[in-house]
């Protein structure tokens, strides 16, 4: 069997859920479960209506607003509007709650932000249905997914395994499962974090031993760089798990960074697809690429980054000083993309959303801490970086001749990477130029 996940524009509007259905059609003979995102756009207007809400503002427009944008889609395929009616009427319940008692916790934002997928799955499974395909809609904790309890970011506990594979395995329809959102062990909903329904994909892969695990996307896999910087970005047909991890942590949109976890437990390629271009074999990712594969893959770049700078007095003798700064950092739950240290000063990079405040306001108790946010982040990945100089020798040439200033520059552990800052207003000229230099000559 595999697992097909179809993302917010691959479930946008109802030509893609057409779409959807005759590739699910296609590969009806590997058994397909489907993993659905919300319809594209609805996550983010779900949190706007919970702050809308949360303000004490008239929702009603705005509520009207998305129920008819599903409504519209429901209609264009020819189904009744009934298919989501209790969904619908249970958010607007929720959403006027929140407005009376002015109160949002995030236990309440993941059941809000659940129903962008609750909505979605319904949609699909009808249409499958309609179309041909006998389907049955999910809501994931139905079938099997347990996670713990942080809302927001939420982790499958190990017993869902099992559980998937046994709430699975007598249904006769094709599952249409909400990814994105679970349940903890109480029952409250919860979410995996934005983007979080390629991890759900990976989880159910993983759980089922599937073929393959398809994201389905709107472009044609994973890019030489970002397009929208870079036009003549090209299409890259192979990675290895490594690399993929790298370029997802690293700031390429294409697949959710926790994806690659299970898929690599499991050694289960992932293919990453376009479902607005089928027939594109899209790229591949696997666990070990073959020598000739072994190449540089993608150039990514983060703006939203913050750097905390910490400088200590003299580090000389300070053993456990790295050790201190990590254990603020890990109580805090701050995820630390990079860091630079010296004989007396420690620089890390975490994304611009953390909450650093209290990160710094302790680590000033033994150090002089400050937040830099004026850097942005680019990163060079592919495997061909083990064995060569070639690449970094070409890059730090270019950045001399474009009198570029670079911070804390990190060749990874597994040199799979090269990681450095530049000042942000001067990313797109270096990441165009970088993309020249090392992909287009
Ligand atoms: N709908 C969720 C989001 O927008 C999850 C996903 O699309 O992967 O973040
Ligand atoms: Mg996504």
């Amino acid at each position: 069997m595999i697992v097909q996940k179809f993302g917010g524009t691959s479930v946008g509007s109802a030509g893609p859920i057409a779409r959807l259905a005759e590739i699910v059609r296609a590969h009806r003979d590997r058994s397909p479960v489907v993993v659905v995102s919300a319809v594209g756009g609805v996550t983010n207007k779900l949190f706007a209506l919970a702050n809308q809400a949360l303000a004490g503002s008239d929702t009603r427009a705005e509520f009207a607003a998305l129920a008819a944008q599903h409504q519209t889609i429901l209609k264009e395929l020819g189904l009744p509007e009934a298919t989501i009616a209790r969904e619908l009427g249970e958010l607007e319940r929720l959403v006027s709650g929140i407005g009376l008692i002015r109160e949002l916790t995030p236990r309440t934002m993941d059941q809000l932000a659940s129903f962008g997928e609750r909505l979605s799955v319904r949609i699909v499974a009808a249409h499958l249905t309609q179309s041909g395909t006998p389907a049955r809609a999910f809501e994931a904790h139905e079938v099997g997914l347990v996670t713990d309890g942080r809302f927001g970011g939420a982790r499958p506990l190990p017993e869902s395994e099992a559980a998937i594979r046994a709430a699975l395995e007598g249904v006769r329809e094709c599952p249409v499962i909400t990814g994105y959102i679970g349940r903890d062990k109480q029952g409250n909903i919860t979410t995996l974090g934005r983007g979080g329904s390629d991890y759900s994909a990976a989880i159910f892969g993983a759980a089922l031993g599937a073929q393959e695990i398809q994201i389905w996307t709107d472009v044609d896999g994973v890019m030489s760089a970002d397009p929208r910087i870079v036009p003549q970005a090209r299409q890259v047909p192979m990675l290895s798990f490594a690399e993929a991890a790298e370029l997802a942590f690293f700031g390429a949109k294409v697949l959710h960074p926790a994806t690659m976890v299970p898929a690599i437990e499991k050694n289960i390629p992932i293919r990453v697809l376009n479902s607005f271009r089928p027939e594109h074999p899209g790229t591949g990712v696997v666990a070990r690429l073959s020598e000739d594969q072994r190449a540089l893959k993608s150039i990514t770049s983060k703006d939203r980054i913050a750097v905390v700078s910490i400088v200590a007095a003299p580090m000389l003798n300070q053993y456990g000083f790295l050790e201190r700064i990590a254990d603020v950092f890990a109580r805090h739950e701050i995820v630390v993309d990079m860091i630079a240290t010296s004989e007396v000063s420690v620089a890390l990079t975490t994304d611009a959303s953390a909450k650093l405040e209290p990160v710094v306001e302790e680590l000033s108790r033994f150090s002089e801490a400050r937040v830099l946010r004026e850097l942005a982040m680019i990163s060079i990945v592919g495997e061909e970086l083990q064995s060569s100089l070639r690449v970094p020798a070409r890059v730090f040439a270019r950045l001399e001749a474009l009198k570029v200033r670079v911070e804390m520059i990190s060749y990874g552990a597994t040199r799979n990477n090269l990681c450095f800052l530049v000042p942000r207003e001067r990313l797109r000229e270096v990441v165009l130029e970088l993309h020249r230099e090392l992909f287009e000559a």
